[in-house]
């Protein structure tokens, strides 16, 4: 597993002891039913706050 980097601060997110995880509220439109994330995890840097990944990290660099 590739190690992440904060692009913002600079923090070494070495695991998810490194990142603030919050709950992505679900947003639901009642008759467009318009899903942005669904259920998912949100991680923030835990430095800056700055969002990293949604769920999986899928990409990097
Ligand atoms: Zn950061």
């Amino acid at each position: 597993m590739a190690e992440l980097e904060c692009s913002d601060c600079g923090t070494e997110i070495e695991s998810t002891d490194d990142l603030e995880r919050t709950e992505l509220p679900e947003v639901e439109a009642d008759d467009s039913s318009v899903s942005l994330y669904g259920n998912s995890d949100l991680f923030l840097c835990s430095g800056c706050k700055k969002p990293l990944g949604v769920g999986r990290s899928g990409s990097d660099s």
